[in-house]
């Protein structure tokens, strides 16, 4: 008999999607489940993403924490739940257009958050193994059994289980070395990886101007010249409190640098954007115990479709090792939640049925798709259109061609279906002639979308569908890759 693995579960990586993965093992099980939570940080510091802190925007959907505490049974409250906010504005490059993408929404503060996610995970039953690093999967006849790591005193260890989580975040070693014959891609294209980094500021306003910043409201700015290929925001963490940053693409950073003979990184263009505020000077970063070591960072972000699949015999993936976050905003929070959430069900389930192969772990990958996945394809396509055109094209667009069910579907996860940019609308003949190319362009988008959308919710319900599902959709986006060429296009 083969000898009992030192636990059910070994969750690598303690962070958003980690500690919500091993609360939700423990809240499906009714804590039946040995888990052990595996991460590199001190015990002190749960969940920092680097050696500068926990970066990110901070903003997630009150929809998503509601889904966390309907499914999961936990309700995130003060202090880790920082500032409210009613929504999303976003400014187009000329800032002649302004659009509100309504809905709750929550500052977080993800130095504190993670201590709450360590108590509600360790509440549901799971330990938790801190200052340890996990290098390595093992692996035995073409299945995940255990990881193998080392300890902050450079002692190693090795431990087995029968499901392994990778929830190491967007620069996964274990995704990459994966030592099995799988249907996870193991690596990402550079040119799906954003570099985003932010300021977390107090500051005297200078000013009264909601462009640049609203207490009750997240502002984001196109501008291919500020955020090449990206977008840059201002985050109302208070009334006198910001997350402010932005994300670039490389490719579409060093065409706008050739372009204009610049030499301008991504801290350069952050610096200049804060710079540039007219209603946030006199700033200072905190440096109270809920802030300090996290005010100032930079961190990559994978902004293509999640994995294709997820899981493996004894394996899965979870959150930006999993390449959750949207294509479009890069936001990483909501799919950790879902993903996380979802991932711990069926690893229950899947232990309790004593059938932890790829197939018994499958309905992840369904389950993920049909609630939160579905639409990330589609949005993949829009990204990387919207990375090819231009500052006037922008202006131009969301003037005449984004309407209010354009906003509203964006705001409930669905593509929006551009219809006042068709060529058959009478009343936009004159406008969709004087961009003929961006309305094309954006209806491509649409059709693109619709079929995307199509080919995933048709994503098959057990392994053996995965083969021809997965050439169905690697034709439709291939493409989407030949028709918007190389990305980053800057004016
Ligand atoms: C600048 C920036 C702004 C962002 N803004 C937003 C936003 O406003 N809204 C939003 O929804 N999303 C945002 N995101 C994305 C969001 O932060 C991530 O999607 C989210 O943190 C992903 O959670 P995760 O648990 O998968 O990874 P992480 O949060 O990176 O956690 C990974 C954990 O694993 C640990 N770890 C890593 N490697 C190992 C290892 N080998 N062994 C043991 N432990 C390991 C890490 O220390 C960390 O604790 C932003 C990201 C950035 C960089």
């Amino acid at each position: 008999m083969a000898p009992t693995p030192d636990y059910d579960v070994i969750v690598a990586g303690g962070g958003m999607a980690g500690l919500i993965t091993a609360a939700s093992i423990g809240h499906y099980s009714k804590k039946a489940v040995r888990t052990l939570v595996i991460d590199r940080n001190r015990e002190e510091e749960p969940g920092k993403k680097t050696n500068n802190g926990w970066t990110c925007g901070d903003a997630t959907s009150k929809r998503s924490l509601d889904y966390l505490a309907e499914h999961a049974g936990i309700r995130y409250g003060e202090p880790e739940l920082e500032h409210p906010v009613k929504g999303v504005y976003v400014y187009s490059p000329d800032r002649k257009s302004k659009v509100l993408f309504e809905g709750e929404g929550y500052l977080l503060n993800r130095k504190v958050l993670p201590r709450r996610q360590v108590a509600d995970a360790r509440k549901a039953g799971a330990e938790l193994m801190f200052g340890s690093t996990a290098e390595r999967l093992l692996s035995e006849d073409g299945r995940i059994t255990g990881v193998t790591g080392r300890r902050a005193d450079g002692s190693s260890f090795s431990f087995t289980a029968k499901v392994v989580v990778d929830a190491t975040g967007s620069s996964s070693v274990l995704r990459r070395f994966l030592p099995i014959q799988s249907k996870i891609e193991k690596e990402i294209d550079p040119d799906d990886v954003v570099g985003t980094g932010r300021y977390i500021l107090d500051f005297t306003p200078a000013a009264d101007n909601t462009e640049y910043f609203d207490p009750d409201y997240c502002i984001i700015h196109l501008d291919q010249f500020i955020a090449p290929a990206g977008y840059a925001w201002i985050f109302a963490k208070g009334k006198t409190k910001v997350n402010i940053g932005l994300g670039v693409s490389k490719s579409g950073l060093d065409r706008r640098n050739k372009k204009f003979g610049l030499s301008d990184n991504l801290q350069s263009l952050i610096d200049k954007y804060l710079n540039d505020n007219p209603v946030i000077k006199d700033w200072s970063q905190p440096s109270d115990e809920a802030n300090s070591g996290n005010t100032k960072g930079n961190w990559q972000v994978p902004v293509r479709r999640h994995n294709d699949c997820m899981v493996a015999n004894g394996f899965a993936l979870v959150g930006d090792a999993a390449w959750m976050p949207r294509p479009i905003d890069a936001g990483g929070i909501s799919p950790s939640i879902y993903g996380g959430t979802i991932l711990g069900k069926v690893v229950a389930e899947a232990l309790e049925a004593g059938d932890t192969s790829e197939a018994g772990l499958w309905k992840y990958n369904v389950e993920y798709m049909g609630t939160h996945g579905y639409p990330m394809a589609s949005f993949e396509v829009l990204r990387r259109y919207l990375q090819t055109v231009t500052n006037e094209q922008i202006n131009y667009g969301m003037k005449h061609f984004l309407s209010e069910e354009d906003v509203v579907a964006i705001t409930e996860r669905k593509h929006p279906e551009f219809n006042r940019a068709r060529f058959m609308n009478p009343g936009m003949w004159f406008r969709v002639l004087g961009q003929l190319q961006l309305a094309r362009g954006l209806r491509y988008t649409v059709k693109k979308s619709a079929a995307l959308v199509d080919v995933n919710l048709a994503y098959p319900s057990s392994p053996e569908g995965f083969g021809e599902w997965k050439t169905r959709l690697a034709s439709e986006l291939a493409e989407t890759v030949q028709r918007f060429g190389p990305l980053g296009a800057a004016n």
